[in-house]
């Protein structure tokens, strides 16, 4: 999975990586290695700071989660650096190259002002004076917990296809949805922050990761998948929530998600009756509604970012978020089948503006719940 990850990024950058980024008692050091020694001059506006260089590297750009700065970006011959709220100016320097270093261009962003200390809590549409001035200790209290579930991983590779494997795809997505969510002040749980299963066994493994939502501590469960087709021409994204599988159970695109197979039927039928029998119960049936609300958040910040087929919001019987005690959904955020979406799964910055997209949805249904 690390190496799946490393030839993408040696892939898509050879002169220029992603800087790397150190947390030092009271700044961040974020570094760019250069092909050569450079000059280099600096402006700072209000929450950027952009470095103009005597050289011209690659395109690139990507999120940065340390403290004092939430991203970076290269173009040409300008290195722009945006800073965290709060954060204005940077020291900047190029150095040369020694001791077998490359020459490297380094910017310090000073962090030891009261706001980078300060965890930031979500975003409120409706903000009482009461909520402003809340002690940071009754704040924590009250965060919310998502639970983020990379779909496959260990045993189960997931979707396989020439450009992307699935278990890589959804992981590096649901961290990167994962470090948004935590700079807005929520807290999250990982089904899996690695290349793992939590059991050989599909049934087991789902159950686990279902489990991990079922208590009255979690505000929302959102499983991350790829999708897969025989038909290359089959491309969009769709986001489900829990019921019947609306293209009858064979069809069902839960019987791959839910193991393939005679496992993938076998878990899909335990499901379906699941869903059978919780249309008459109201409770059930007004989490499903909250559960809609968050597919529907989703399913529109997704198409609006990416410009992907919109294949809608849906309801399917998977297993793994067949538990009606939480807003769960399973997003399928597009087809690695696809000679359209394969390749633009497999770019690291596809992935970001995917991860951004479900990261806002997710912030917007818990400001409203
Ligand atoms: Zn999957």
């Amino acid at each position: 999975m690390k190496r799946f990850l490393l030839l993408l990024l040696l892939g898509a950058s050879s002169a220029l990586a992603a800087p790397r980024v150190g947390t030092h008692d009271g700044y961040t050091r974020v570094v760019f290695d250069l092909p050569r020694q450079t000059s280099a001059s600096t402006k700072a506006t209000g929450q950027s700071v952009t470095v103009k260089l005597g050289l011209t590297l690659p395109a690139e750009r990507g999120r940065l989660s340390a403290p004092g700065v939430t991203a970076y970006a290269v173009a040409g011959s300008t290195v722009t650096l945006t800073l965290a709220k709060g954060h204005a100016g940077a020291k900047v320097q190029v150095l040369p190259p020694k001791d077998g270093h490359a020459a490297r261009l380094v910017i310090d962003v000073p962090t030891s002002t009261a706001a980078a200390r300060v965890p930031a809590l979500p975003v409120r549409r409706v903000t009482t004076p009461a909520a402003v001035t809340r002690p940071a200790s009754t704040a924590a209290l009250v965060r919310p917990r998502v639970v983020l579930d990379p779909g496959h991983g260990g045993v189960d590779p997931g979707m396989q296809s020439r450009w992307v494997q699935e278990h890589a795809v959804t992981l590096d997505v649901a961290l990167r949805v994962r470090d948004v969510l935590r700079q807005h002040g929520v807290d999250v749980v990982m089904t899996r922050d690695k290349n793992t299963d939590l059991s050989p066994d599909k049934a087991t493994d789902l159950d686990l990761r279902a489990k991990m939502a079922t208590n009255d501590k979690t505000s929302a469960y959102v499983s991350i998948h790829v999708n897969a087709s025989t038909d290359p021409a089959a491309q969009g994204i769709e986001t489900y929530y829990f019921g019947q599988p609306l293209g009858g159970a064979s069809r069902s695109v839960a019987v791959q998600e839910n193991g393939g197979g005679s496992i993938g039927q076998e878990l899909t039928r335990r499901a379906a009756d699941r869903a059978q029998s919780q249309l008459g119960d109201l409770l059930a049936q007004a989490k499903l509604a909250f559960s809609r609300q968050l597919a529907q958040k989703v399913q529109t910040q997704l198409v609006r970012a990416t410009g992907a087929v919109d294949r809608g919001v849906q309801t399917d019987a998977f297993y793994v978020i067949r538990y009606p005690t939480t807003p769960a959904i399973l997003i399928e955020i597009g087809f690695g089948s696809s000679p359209v979406e394969g390749p633009r799964l497999a770019q690291p910055a596809y992935r970001d503006r995917v991860a951004q997209a479900i990261a806002r949805a997710i912030l917007e249904f818990l400001n409203k719940n």
